[in-house]
């Protein structure tokens, strides 16, 4: 054959200044286009011999990278199948697309879609290279070696060679420019680690032809021949320095996708390690991302290792990606695959599951919370734990609850605390009446307490705190705190008048005939408004609840002793001197009523609207005086104090200046 030249069949007559431009940031990936082409042509040989169209050895099948800094070459070596002259015609030469200017103009940011998009993969050499030369001897019999050359312009020429084995050499004369890099050893083992490290034919690379891959990688063998420690040490393979695993899942679908891969669960630490550990994604064996946002669903981001499939669209952009059906099914596939695996060591090994409930839980809230099936799925095996620390699935907790928990309307009433601590007197209160207390800590339990509740028929969840709690259950038989409205004015004002400031809270003063053993004065947080509230902190829309002040109920038990003591000497002591303001305000009251009522179509005259002002003003006035009376009174009672401060302290609300008063009170009535 003798020297041909010819124009490289491109729609656009200068492709190469455009890959040059367009496809700068990602100039490393030509090593993996040009290492995954030589792969594949090893692979095609074994194909060919597998079907006795090939009779030599296909045992020795290897792919070299040779970096000669000296001659400024690097060089992709392979002995796969090889090219005739008129392979090169046809797969190098007439690489023929329409519209590819506009194209590359498009996709200019992901230079990965466009490669893969245009099986541009083999002129990403030119992304680094000022000439590339391809010198390939064919497995054909009686094949001629051929040697292939352009320099970047669209010109090649192409003619006769010498070639003793049979294979590929990819020739990339590196340009000089920002491409030096590439000459160097160590940026190409990195390379090679980061794209190469898991190729199914031996890479070998360096002074001394290392092999720098693993041919097998754990996710290609079958989970049978595998054992705990083979799954342990490729997870620790792939992420140095983290602790063991939880569980791992190993995944083989061959229809209607193909897909292989291990997913572990990692022990989660902080966020910083979930967003550095990543899935990494590969299409037979070939690294392509860890950006796997679409492909698996996104709860699952929470996971680590590797997912192999040919079938994912790798090469497109992102929301192709998550329209495209396939990929779809594959992400439904591994989230109903994740769910039986749990299910499976739930069941199998219930201890081990509940051991590593805290560093699960997470995952599987999450995965509820954003995931449809999988929330279906995991009803099952999702855990509530209480604060004895025993875990329940939903369904033996609704059993264990429902006989003491179910309120009148027949609502089962889930009691739950988010700190057992501060919270402790709750807790003991609400076990003292039979009931049992989950503990919902965690981080996304405000969230999943919601989900519980629409997804549990005929139940309630609330916070132990949010009522005293004969009433956090309402049932049939509550007794009403035995006041008259002249008792309840006097006793309300001597308590509101010996509530101290607190910054951000409001306190409203109620009473309740709760059993006689239980606290003389509770405080206790509204369920719904504390929700709003802690949602508010989580989502800056919500600010409107988060400025408004935490209000607090201040409970107190008409039936305990020491109420009943201050309530006889307060009534005693205030009664004559109340009775007559008491009076004048009702009387007060019922004038302006009796005006208003009376009113000519409900329009007062002038001289009924001064009357009305004036009865407003003296009842005003006796209302004054009425609260002046009876705190001045308060002021006289530390036990009324020393109770509030009581129910303040429990709820960590007693602090500064008022929890050193309260100290000082303590021992003055120990005297
Ligand atoms: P793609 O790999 O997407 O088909 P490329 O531009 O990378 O596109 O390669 C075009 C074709 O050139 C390949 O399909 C293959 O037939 C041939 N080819 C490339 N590199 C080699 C090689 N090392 N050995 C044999 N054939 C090769």
């Amino acid at each position: 054959m003798s020297t041909k030249t010819g124009t490289i069949g491109v729609t656009t007559e200068n492709i190469f200044p455009v890959i040059k431009k367009f496809l700068y940031s990602d100039h490393e990936i030509f090593l993996r286009e040009l290492v995954s082409n030589a792969v594949d042509a090893t692979q095609k040989l074994k194909t060919l011999a597998s079907f006795g169209e090939f009779k030599g050895d296909t045992t020795d099948l290897k792919v070299s990278v040779k970096v000669d800094k000296e001659a400024g070459t690097l060089t992709v070596s392979d002995n796969g199948i090889g090219m005739t002259a008129e392979d090169l015609d046809k797969y190098i030469n007439q690489i023929a697309f329409s519209g590819a200017e506009e194209f590359l103009a498009k996709y200019k940011d992901n230079a990965a879609n466009i490669i893969g998009h245009f099986g541009l993969g083999f002129y990403s050499a030119f992304m680094v290279a000022k000439k590339v030369e391809v010198v390939s001897l064919s497995y054909k019999e009686g094949a001629k070696a051929v040697k292939w050359s352009c320099d970047g312009s669209p010109e090649y020429t192409m003619e006769e060679t010498e070639k003793a084995a049979r294979g590929t050499d990819i020739i990339l004369h590196i340009d000089d420019e920002e491409n030096k890099k590439f000459l160097e050893q160590s940026e190409i083992d990195m390379l090679l680690r980061k794209y190469c490290r898991f190729l199914p034919v031996p890479v070998t690379s360096g002074p001394d032809d290392k092999t720098v891959n693993i041919t097998e990688p754990l996710w290609t063998k079958k989970p049978s021949e595998l054992t705990d420690d083979d799954y342990m040490t490729f997870y620790h393979e792939l992420y140095p320095g983290q602790e063991d695993p939880l569980f791992w899942i190993h995944l083989n679908v061959d229809y209607p996708f193909t897909l292989t891969g291990v997913l572990f669960f990692p022990k989660i630490r902080n966020n910083f390690e979930i967003a550095k550990n990543r899935i990494q994604l590969y299409c037979n064996q070939v690294y392509v991302t860890d950006s796997v946002e679409g492909v698996v669903p996104e709860f699952m981001m929470l996971l680590q290792g590797v997912i192999d499939s040919p079938d994912i669209p790798l090469n497109v952009s992102r929301s192709y990606l998550q329209s495209d059906t396939a990929v779809k099914k594959i992400s439904g596939y591994i989230t109903k695959k994740v769910a039986s695996r749990l299910e499976d060591i739930f069941k199998n090994d219930r201890a081990d599951f509940e051991k590593k409930w805290d560093d699960i839980r997470i995952f599987i809230e999450y995965g509820m919370l954003t995931d449809q099936k999988f929330c279906e799925a995991a009803m099952k095996f999702v855990l509530l734990q209480n604060t004895d620390r025993k875990h329940y699935t939903l369904e033996e907790y609704r059993k264990l609850i429902e006989p003491a928990q179910t309120d009148k309307s027949g609502d089962v009433v889930y009691v739950y605390t988010t700190d057992p601590v501060s919270q402790y007197n709750y807790i003991k209160a609400a076990n003292d009446k039979g009931y049992d207390v989950l503990l919902m800590d965690g981080q996304l339990d405000s969230h999943f307490i919601g989900l519980l509740e629409n997804k549990i028929e005929k139940s309630r969840f609330v916070r132990v705190d949010s009522d005293v709690t004969d009433n956090l259950i309402p049932k049939e038989d509550k007794k009403a705190a035995d006041l008259t409205p002249e008792q309840r004015d006097i006793l309300t004002t001597l308590f509101r008048s010996r509530i101290p400031k607190v910054d951000k809270a409001e306190f409203l003063v109620n009473f309740e005939a709760l059993s006689a053993n239980a606290d003389p004065v509770m405080i206790t947080q509204n369920e719904y408004m504390r929700r709003m509230k802690d949602m508010a902190a989580m989502q800056p829309g919500m600010s409107f609840y988060g400025e408004l002040p935490d209000s607090y109920n201040l409970i107190v038990n008409t039936e305990s002793p020491v109420i009943a003591t201050i309530k006889e000497s307060a009534l005693s002591a205030l009664s004559a001197s109340v009775a007559p303001l008491a009076a004048e305000i009702t009387s007060g009251n019922e004038q302006i009523a009796g005006l208003r009522k009376n009113a000519k179509d409900g329009k007062l005259s002038d001289d009924e609207q001064k009357q009305v002002t004036e009865l407003e003003a003296s009842v005003d006035k006796a209302r004054k005086a009425q609260e002046k009376v009876i705190s001045n009174y308060a002021q006289t009672q530390p036990v009324v104090k020393q109770v509030i401060d009581l129910a303040l302290l429990g709820n960590g609300l007693l602090k500064g200046a008022d929890l050193t008063e309260f100290i000082h009170r303590s021992i003055q009535l120990l005297k």
